[in-house]
């Protein structure tokens, strides 16, 4: 028996074999062949098929990914139809009479290498997509599987280095148990693939766990962050008592999700979601989610090539505002930077990426991003329920700066007779400690104030929410962390402002009667946890619950506060 610790990236507990993630290495020998044609009719073959491939993962990722991770696949296609590169191909195999494996390989190497060599953030992305579909040739002609988890054939933990956006989407879901990965962070594309699917997901265990052996035991608990290669009887029967009980309060709280939350004491608390694509909007809907408390729009930018235009972007926006008709959707404006890394906008590196020119700050030194964006959420609104709120504030200043940049985008749609919405809500995430600590003065400027407690964490406790060493610092349930979300909410409070939460603390079950008492409005979570929040608001007193929360604030550790809710709610502790 052998226990990893890892960063708690999807809550839930699961048990089952390991399925060890591993692309298989290419390996071409340069051999002479003797009919040089049909090495042509193979290269040939090939082509068509990878054209195949790519296009049925393009389908694929339309209706289970965003239209984002949909056009790499589209950029995939373009590359194979270059007839630069494919005639260079030919040409290598006519004149040096080599296999169509070693011209595939030597052409697309020397292409991508000619590409990253422009050092241009734009090109060096487009270098990988041309190894990609470089690959992709060579695993038809040589017969090797199309993904790692083509022999996947029973529901597994799936364990790797770390996934991306294109392995995730090849991967069959209904197989799929869980995510454990050496590398990776809480906010990892695969953490969120995770989070969205509702299934347990454990990040950055250390690379020991890619020794462990295929269909080997593992229990994945997402929700302590830990994994257990090999356990013993005793532990899996342990965990078997726990997946139970889980499973029976979630199948009791779905039974209810589109019933409102209101308190025993008769407070209404609005429990909504956070989501990045259509498919999270659909989820939202089934799980009972009141509306939308944070769109991810990073989604529609990162993994593809260019920016998204004002028209992608409207059509993107629209599409998920029409999943929710009159229910309120809040758009985050982008928020790249940090670990959230975007090649073809050509961002100078810094040497503390959460520290510096992060979302809005990059927002409004670059009108050429911000603006579409703004014109493209203000045209989808019409006759919808939309919000706007500004990430990663830090003065008062800025908000009306951007609010400025607003204004002027308005001014032109009006100019241009575009159907835009009119008088919409604009709120700031309050995720930087001094944004905390200035909320009286932040509450002036704004509508409503939504807590970002996965940032407010990190900056709060200074301790990066990406490393695997200091998760356990950056944790919100940490009093210093809490105390400045009491602060945060009182104010806005005194200027009859609302405010909401979409940090990961919004779905903790544990944390919710603490959040109660502090008196938050809104509740913001990946839709699959809607349900259990709902039923848990549904089973407190709102009144009762202030008096935990100031005795929560007065302990010292993450560890004795969720004690203290476990031993005052006991309900609670059955679910965590
Ligand atoms: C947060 O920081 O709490 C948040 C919700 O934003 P993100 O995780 O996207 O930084
Ligand atoms: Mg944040």
């Amino acid at each position: 028996m052998k226990r990893l610790a890892g960063i708690p990236a999807s809550r839930g507990i699961c048990i089952g074999p390991v399925f060890q993630f591993i692309r298989q290495e290419l390996v071409v020998t340069d051999c002479k062949v003797d009919d040089p044609q049909k090495e042509i009719e193979r290269l040939n073959a090939a082509i068509g098929a990878a054209k195949e491939q790519i296009s049925k993962i393009y389908e694929k990722a339309l209706t289970e990914a965003s239209q984002a991770d949909a056009e790499i696949f589209q950029a995939h296609l373009m590359i194979l139809e270059d007839p630069e590169m494919l005639s260079e191909v030919r040409k290598k195999i006519e004149s040096r009479k080599c296999s169509a494996e070693s011209a595939m390989k030597e052409t697309a190497q020397a292409f991508s290498d000619m590409m990253a060599a422009m050092k241009d953030e734009y090109f060096a992305a487009r270098a990988t997509d041309i190894l990609d579909v470089g690959n992709r040739v060579l695993r038809v002609l040589m017969g090797v599987a199309e993904s790692p988890t083509a022999n996947l054939k029973t529901p597994s933990v799936i364990v790797a280095d770390d996934l991306t956006p294109s392995d995730t989407v090849l991967l069959d879901k209904s197989l799929v148990i869980g995510f454990c990965t050496a590398r990776g962070s809480a906010t990892s594309h695969t953490a969120i693939l995770a989070r969205g699917l509702g299934i347990p997901a454990v990040a950055g265990v250390g690379e020991s766990i890619l020794n462990s052996c295929n269909a080997s035991q593992i229990i994945l608990d997402g929700t302590n962050g830990e994994a257990i290669l090999d356990p013993d009887q005793a532990m899996v029967k342990d965990y078997e008592q726990r997946i139970q009980t889980a499973r029976t309060i979630r199948e009791a709280s779905v039974k209810h999700a589109h019933e409102p939350a209101v308190t025993i004491d008769g407070r209404h608390l609005e429990v909504v979601s956070n989501i990045g694509n259509v498919e999270g909007a659909r989820s939202s809907i089934e799980n009972g989610a009141e509306g939308v408390g944070l769109l991810r729009t990073e989604f529609l930018y990162l993994e593809r090539s260019s920016l998204p235009t004002e028209e992608e972007q409207y059509q993107a926006y629209k599409a998920i505002l029409d999943v929710f008709g009159n229910l309120p959707v809040i758009l985050r404006t982008l928020d790249v930077g940090g670990d959230k890394e975007i090649p073809y906008m050509g961002l100078a590196a810094e040497s503390n990426s959460f520290l510096g020119q992060r979302a809005l700050r990059l927002c409004l030194v670059r009108p050429d991003i911000f603006k579409p964006q703004l014109r493209a959420a203000l045209r989808a609104g019409v006759g919808r329920n939309l919000k706007i709120m500004f990430p990663m504030v830090a003065t008062a200043s800025e908000v009306r700066a951007a609010r400025k940049v607003m204004d002027e985008c308005i001014a032109e749609l009006r100019k241009e007779n575009i159907p835009f919405a009119e008088n919409i809500e604009i709120g700031i995430m309050v995720e930087i400690p001094s944004a905390a600590l200035v909320a009286d003065q932040l509450a002036k400027e704004v509508d409503f104030f939504s807590i970002g407690t996965n940032d407010l964490s990190q900056y709060t406790m200074a301790a990066d929410r990406t490393n695997p060493k200091v998760a356990d610092l950056s944790n919100a349930f940490f009093p210093a962390v809490l105390r400045l979300i009491r602060d945060v909410i009182s104010a806005a409070h005194k200027e009859g402002k609302w405010v909401g939460m979409c940090g990961e603390l919004a779905g903790e079950p544990l944390a919710a009667p603490i959040l109660l008492g502090l008196g938050l409005d809104e509740f913001s979570m990946n839709p699959p946890m809607v349900p259990v929040v709902k039923q848990i608001l549904r089973n407190l007193n709102a009144q009762e619950m202030q008096a935990l929360a100031e005795q929560a604030l007065q302990l010292e550790s993450p560890q004795e506060i969720q004690q203290l809710v476990k031993d005052k709610v006991p309900f609670i502790a059955e679910l965590v």
